[in-house]
């Protein structure tokens, strides 16, 4: 009998995560919106479980991935809670992108049950995780992080241990951060060159073949911005918490600068302005009515 797993969190980069997970263990799945795991199940198989404390009972791995460590924080408590459930032994890894402090209170709080606990945020996007191309990010004991490896396996091909519990989260906020000021500053410097008569494919064509290229420029915005596409994949309500956990790190490293605070702030003002569900890149699309000048062709 495979050991069994549970994957709690199956929103979009949950759900391609944790059907990776399928086969290889016995799986139990667990949804707030439980309609969710009955659709997984019929998708790609497993257990769908009704709370969080019947997920964690009996499996030696329970993963999470939620907006925020918050999120799981609240997960733990209560008759149903997830901390009910969870065997001395066990190992929660958590793969939301979450903030430092959380996790660090959560890893105290289940070590004192015997549990292991690591932060595993991904990056790769939907497209990596049904792939099962991610990155994961680790923070946590080197024999928890060694122990998780396997594991995180089904769905990421690097794995790296960058730190104690925490680290994950802060090296997953800062590269999130670094996407938000890309794709602010590509789309400014874009809708300036289309109003001076530079077409935006010709611009990236060029752009990417210089010092000016990003992951933005070479696939985001070719693939999602120009075709007019905006596929639903990453929501910029997320991405703005992201940015925002990377302005708390700087802050309490007494790192002042004003690139990333500022793309927080642009970020928080989209967010309001288009709402919970829209995507990250739709950032562009203010930035575009602004400007007077849609980036496609
Ligand atoms: P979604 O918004 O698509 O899904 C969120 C999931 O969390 C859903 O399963 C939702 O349940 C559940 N959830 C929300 N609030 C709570 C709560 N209070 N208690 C319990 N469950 C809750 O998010 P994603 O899947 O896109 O993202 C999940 C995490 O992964 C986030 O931290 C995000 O920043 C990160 N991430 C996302 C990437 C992406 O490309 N989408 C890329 C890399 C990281 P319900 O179905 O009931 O709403």
């Amino acid at each position: 009998m495979p050991p069994r797993v549970s994957f709690l969190g199956l929103g979009a980069i949950g759900t391609p995560m944790a059907s990776h997970l399928v086969g290889r263990y016995d799986l139990a799945v667990w949804n707030r919106t439980a309609a969710r795991a009955e659709v997984f199940v019929q998708q790609h198989g497993g257990r769908a479980v009704p709370t969080p404390r019947a997920a964690a009972t009996g499996s030696s791995v329970v993963f999470t991935c939620l907006p925020t460590s918050r999120d799981l924080e609240r997960l733990l408590d209560g008759p149903d809670g997830l901390e009910g459930g969870l065997e001395r032994g066990a190992l929660l890894i958590d793969c939301t992108s979450g903030d430092p402090a959380t996790s660090i209170r959560i890893a105290q709080r289940l070590a004192m049950r015997g549990v292991g606990f690591i932060d595993a945020p991904v990056s790769g996007g939907t497209n990596g995780a049904a792939a099962g191309t991610l990155t994961v990010m680790a923070g946590g004991a080197e024999a928890d992080v060694q122990r998780g490896r396997p594991y995180l396996e089904s769905f990421a091909t690097r794995i790296e241990h960058v730190g104690p519990v925490g680290a994950g989260h802060a090296l997953k906020a800062i590269n999130n951060s670094l996407l938000a000021v890309n794709i602010l500053a590509l789309a400014e410097g874009l809708a300036g060159l289309a109003k001076a008569g530079v077409a935006p494919r010709k611009a990236l064509e060029v752009l990417n073949a210089s010092s000016g290229r990003s992951f933005v420029s070479e696939v985001l915005v070719p693939e999602r911005v120009l075709t007019g596409a905006f596929p639903n994949t990453f929501r910029l309500a997320l991405l703005a918490k992201d940015v925002g956990i990377g302005v708390q790190l700087l802050e309490s490293q007494h790192v002042g600068g004003p690139m990333i605070s500022l793309a927080a702030e642009l970020f928080r003002a989209a967010r309001a302005a288009l709402g919970e569900e829209a995507d990250y890149l739709e950032a562009i699309k203010l930035i575009e009515r602004q400007a007077g000048v849609e980036l496609r062709g």
